[in-house]
């Protein structure tokens, strides 16, 4: 049997990083994040496009969607490297959710529905680590010793989009262009809610089950 193609769609802070490490570990499938692929190339020279800006970086610190030409490209070269996958952070407008479609099929699309104030304190609150992605939460989520990586050492940070300013504007842009993503995927067999207000153990059995249902 070919491995689940997963699709995780929720606003940023909504926990759909976590659970994907999870369904990375109990299905075996490759993680496909647009926002990580584009983290690691936030300076590439993308004058060339003639766009607004010349690297995808300044998108990205202005909590703004990086251009579909960028971004389409990433998820190109991941699928046909992919069988199983999840994917997180992308589409997140409906033409890149119309790309996708065009290039894959999905068997689960997965909603996870978490409030507005909640988001903003999980993501201000949020420190990650540069070396190995671990997430860590200022209250919530503590490591051993403050600032320093329980995995592998490093030093936290915070990311330069998780400031409140920058929360609130990706929060504007995710119900402007992705909200529509989700209307475009409801009604199909794929498609589930997850409350995703829980801890990750609750968040992560309403997830298992949805896969499970639909695979
Ligand atoms: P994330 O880590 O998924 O919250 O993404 C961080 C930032 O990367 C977003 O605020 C966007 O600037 C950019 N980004 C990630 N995925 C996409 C996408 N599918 N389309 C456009 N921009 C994206």
């Amino acid at each position: 049997m070919s491995q689940p193609h997963v699709l995780l769609l929720g606003a940023p802070g909504a926990g759909k990083g976590t659970q994907s490490k999870r369904i990375v570990e109990e299905y075996g499938v490759d993680h496909i994040t647009t926002g990580d692929a584009l983290r690691a190339n936030k300076g590439m020279d993308i004058s060339d496009l003639g766009l607004e800006y010349d690297t995808p970086g300044a998108y990205m610190d202005a909590g703004e969607l990086v251009p579909d030409e960028v971004v389409n490209e990433i998820v190109v070269t991941a699928l046909g490297e992919a069988d199983g996958f999840v994917l997180d952070g992308y589409p997140r407008n409906l033409e890149q959710a119309e790309f996708l479609d065009e290039r894959t099929d999905l068997d689960a699309v997965l909603v996870f529905d978490v409030s507005e104030a909640e988001l903003v304190d999980r993501l201000t609150g949020r420190r990650v680590c540069p070396e190995c992605g671990a997430n860590y939460h200022v209250e919530f989520d503590q490591p051993e010793t403050e600032g320093v990586c329980d995995e592998c050492g490093a030093d936290l940070i915070q990311r330069e989009d998780d400031t409140e300013e920058t929360v609130r504007e990706r929060l504007r842009v995710f119900r402007e262009n992705t909200e529509p993503v989700i209307e475009y995927y409801r009604g199909s067999d794929a498609f589930a809610e997850v409350d995703g207000e829980g801890t990750p153990d609750e968040v992560w059995d309403e997830v298992e089950a949805a896969i499970d249902e639909r695979v």
